[in-house]
């Protein structure tokens, strides 16, 4: 089955949300993604990728990530916040990862928990392909 991933990155995390995506570009290819408008737009217009937009965050991108989540149509987060900038929309943040917490969804905030939820699903991702029929 496809692995459905939203991505999400404040404005001082956006460069290393594009250096992380990268590094799984290929795994990434296969992947069903969802992103907030700016992040996904970087996504789309730096690395190729196909990516579904929604708003921009501070306009209620991550409550719409929030709503896929809830309905079961998203597999993880990867979710690079920047915990030193103040963030208008820090109610929406808090519902969006507290929704992870209630689904028990994976949610990754930082680049390291990031490589390590990645590379797991990556890793999960080509057992499932050679698995026998
Ligand atoms: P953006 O939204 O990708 O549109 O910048 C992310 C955020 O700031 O929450």
């Amino acid at each position: 089955m496809t692995t459905r991933i939203a991505l999400i990155a404040h404005d001082k995390k956006k460069d290393d949300m594009i250096a992380l995506a990268g590094e799984y570009l290929d795994f990434l290819r296969s992947c069903s993604l969802t992103a907030t408008g700016t992040t996904g737009g970087r996504l789309a217009n730096e690395l190729g990728l196909k990516v579904e937009r929604k708003h921009s965050g501070p306009f209620g991108g991550d409550l719409q990530i929030g709503s896929l989540l809830v309905e079961g149509r998203i597999d993880c987060v990867i979710f690079l916040r920047d915990p030193m900038t103040p963030q208008p929309h820090e109610p929406d943040i808090n519902a969006l990862v507290r929704a992870c917490d209630v689904h028990n969804i994976p949610c990754a905030t930082n680049m390291t928990s990031a490589h390590l939820v990645l590379s797991q699903l990556q890793l999960r991702a080509a057992q499932q392909s050679v698995a026998p029929l």
